[in-house]
């Protein structure tokens, strides 16, 4: 070989040298990138990590504040609010009944036909309308026209039915919003939630305005129960099972009510009920304990949101914000690691990752995980993530939601353990008084809400803590029972039952 052959020979191997110096390097730059993602994970795990014993912490601080929020306005961040609802239906009342059902991203309009002399709802037309996004935030006039308006169209189709000799409609009306009620008919707001913001409506009464916009329609209709969305839940589960001691609402936000004993409720002041008992509208969405596993997402979400420190089980449950607490996640790894290639601009619109989307991405089951490409490629515009960076998407959906049913599932029980239903203090409690010492009584809860019916994961998710947390023994004595539009056909009969005295009062305990 000459001088030449030689320079080329040495000239060539240094070249691979370089290049596989390059190669190995963008090796381990790339381990290290994508270790950097798998860090991210792991402190989210750590931090939403709820294992039993946590759960039980969360299930006593709910069942205290619980207490808390009876015995004094304001001693709780849970309002418990009356609800002057001190019958439920049972199945006798009878007639053609209206509601309205706002509260979320949809609102409805139903009627509801009563037999009277058995359990069947004979018949029940709903119609449903998206509110328009500026009503949510204009003045109180602008939405109450609106629903008016709505209404008004509605009762206009009820064609020659027997109701055209009736003078005056009821009405039952869904508003799932913070109100302190003054009669089971009528109550103030006190602050708006789930993204509305209509200021002049604060304060006011809710039934008031909308019987006014009522009449400047031409339409003689009584709101004859004012209710929240958990309250018709309640009613509609009782009107099926006598056994529903509570409600509880998993949906766009979140909130329970339950039955409770007039004598517990030391701030009614000896208000009296001819049942002995009340429906107490918990609004849960505001419950907080320091148990609760919380992350740095948490925070920031909390931050960034209209009503900071207010909402804190609802901003860590409701399907409002499980997605935006994802999309947090996705970006802190993305800033990160290069793992999802440049960080998109999209990453940084808060709730552009909506829950539904996070539902997709979790319960993909095709092998390449086509459908979690395609909602990063489509909503979040981050394209051709390779396969193992989708399966971290997935693992990221799963502790989110993993958390938030988990913590659901303890506001259950702290409900049940207030009322004695939990199987606490050696199961006695649970048991029926009288009779067979053996037998655990039947308590149900009925539940609503598109985030435990439509995301399944979700609703596996609790259900598997509840019966964690409650044990094998209780546990198969407590029902979750799904109730379909209960918060619309509850108000309904609620407005019936209220408007026949003839109806039984609910028995307590
Ligand atoms: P609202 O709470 O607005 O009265 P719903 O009870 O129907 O209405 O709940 C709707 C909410 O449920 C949506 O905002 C969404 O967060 C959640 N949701 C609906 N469908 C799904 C789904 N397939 N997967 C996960 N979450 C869902
Ligand atoms: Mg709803």
């Amino acid at each position: 070989m000459g001088k030449v052959g030689v320079g080329l020979a040495v000239g060539c191997a240094a070249a691979a040298c370089v290049i596989a110096a390059a190669v190995v390097g963008r090796r381990v730059r790339r381990r290290r990138t994508w270790r950097r993602a798998v860090v991210v994970l792991e402190e989210l795990e750590q931090g939403c990590a709820a294992a039993v014993g946590r759960l039980r912490q969360v299930v006593d601080a709910m069942a205290v504040e619980m207490h808390a929020g009876l015995a004094s306005e304001g001693g709780s961040k849970l309002k418990m609010l009356l609800t002057f609802v001190d019958s439920l239906p049972h199945g006798s009342e009878k007639g053609t009944y209206y509601a309205l059902d706002l509260g979320g991203t949809n609102f409805r309009v139903l009627r509801v036909q009563l037999g009277g002399n058995s359990s069947a709802i004979l018949e029940h037309d709903v119609e449903q309308k998206p509110i328009p996004q500026d009503l949510m935030t204009s003045t109180s006039e602008d939405l109450f026209d609106f629903i008016a308006s709505s209404l008004k169209e509605f009762v206009e189709k009820e064609g020659d039915r027997e109701l055209s000799s009736v003078k005056r409609r009821e009405l039952g009306f869904t508003f799932s919003f913070p109100v302190k009620q003054t009669s089971v008919s009528s109550g103030i707001l006190i602050k708006w939630t789930k993204g509305f913001s209509i200021e002049n409506l604060v304060g006011k009464d809710v039934s008031e305005c909308l019987e006014q916009a009522i009449s400047k329609r031409g339409l003689d209709m009584r709101v004859a129960a004012l209710v929240n969305d958990t309250v018709g839940t309640l009613a509609l589960g009782h009107y099926h099972d006598e056994d529903t001691v509570a409600a509880v609402i998993i949906g766009t936000g979140t909130n329970a009510c339950y039955l409770e004993r007039a004598d517990a409720i030391i701030k009614s002041q000896g208000w009296l009920t001819t049942s002995g008992g009340m429906v107490v509208n918990m609004e849960w969405g505001n419950f907080w304990s320091a148990h609760m596993p919380r992350t740095s997402y948490d925070v920031d979400l909390d931050a960034d949101s209209p009503n900071p420190n207010d909402q804190g089980f609802e901003k860590m449950i409701s399907g409002m914000y499980l997605g935006d607490i994802v999309r947090r996640v996705i970006l802190r790894m993305s800033q990160e690691s290069d793992v999802f290639g440049p960080v998109s601009s999209k990453l940084s619109v808060p709730f552009i990752l909506r829950t539904p989307f996070m539902a997709a991405m979790h319960e993909d089951d095709s092998p390449d995980l086509r459908e979690v490409a395609r909602i990063l490629n489509d909503v979040l515009e981050i394209p051709d993530v390779p396969l193992k960076v989708r399966k971290l998407v997935v693992n990221v959906c799963d502790v989110v939601t993993r958390r938030a049913a988990r913590l659901a599932a303890a506001g259950i029980v702290g409900i049940l353990k207030k009322i004695g239903r939990d199987g606490s203090g050696g199961i006695t409690s649970a048991r029926i008084k009288t009779g067979s010492p053996s037998k655990i009584r039947r308590t149900v809860v009925a539940i609503e809400g598109g985030l435990y019916t439509s995301y399944s994961m979700f609703r596996e998710y609790l259900n598997e803590a509840m019966a964690e947390i409650l044990g094998e023994e209780v546990s198969p004595h407590v029902i979750l029972k799904v109730t379909e539009d209960g918060s619309g056909i509850g108000a309904a009969l609620l407005a019936a039952s209220n408007s026949s005295p003839s109806v039984d009062s609910v028995q307590l305990l």
